[in-house]
């Protein structure tokens, strides 16, 4: 019986109509996939992306060498030196993050009392030379200087749940 019955389905192209049923049925629902990159997915304000350090409206530098984030970080990531400036304040001399040991927790940002060390919406980024990986204090710098307005606008949206 089964085997009379494969003899018809195979003449009758029955898997190849089964498909056809399965298009017909999602031809009209609502599309999931989106054409990346010309259309964009929503992001979230708390999205965990590039890492950058921010400023003071008045150009000074937030952070305070306090090392917390380096403490916290579970990944080992971050190496921080710092010295003391000549108007008794201290500061990093040394900022970096090791990009290919970070894992995105996030942690350094939420141990950061200064609100200094975030985490971005940018999430295209590579590398061509051994070494880029390493993330310098004067590139972090920059990167929190060109988007410091929607750093500014995520931190302000994420406040009330802080
Ligand atoms: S996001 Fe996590 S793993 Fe990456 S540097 Fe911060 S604390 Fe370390
Ligand atoms: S980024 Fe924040 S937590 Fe890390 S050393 Fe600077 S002030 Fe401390």
């Amino acid at each position: 019986m089964t085997a009379v019955r494969d003899f018809f389905r195979t003449f009758l192209l029955w898997e190849l109509l089964l498909g056809l049923k399965l298009t017909g049925r999602n031809l009209f629902a609502r599309k999931v996939t989106i054409q990346y990159p010309d259309e964009r997915a929503p992001q979230s304000p708390r999205f965990r992306g590039l890492h950058a350090l921010r400023r003071y409206p008045n150009g000074e530098e937030r952070c305070i060498a306090c090392k917390l984030c380096e403490a916290v970080c579970p990944a080992l990531a971050i190496t921080i030196d710092s010295e003391q400036r000549e108007d008794g304040t201290r500061r990093t001399t040394r900022y970096d993050i090791d990009l290919f040991k970070c894992i995105y927790c996030g942690f350094c940002e939420e141990s950061c009392p200064v609100d200094s060390i975030v985490e971005t919406r940018i999430f295209e980024y590579h590398m061509e030379e051994r070494g880029e990986n390493i993330i310098t204090k004067d590139q972090l710098l920059a990167i929190g200087d060109k988007y410091e307005e929607q750093l500014a606008r995520d931190r302000a949206m994420d406040a009330p749940f802080r």
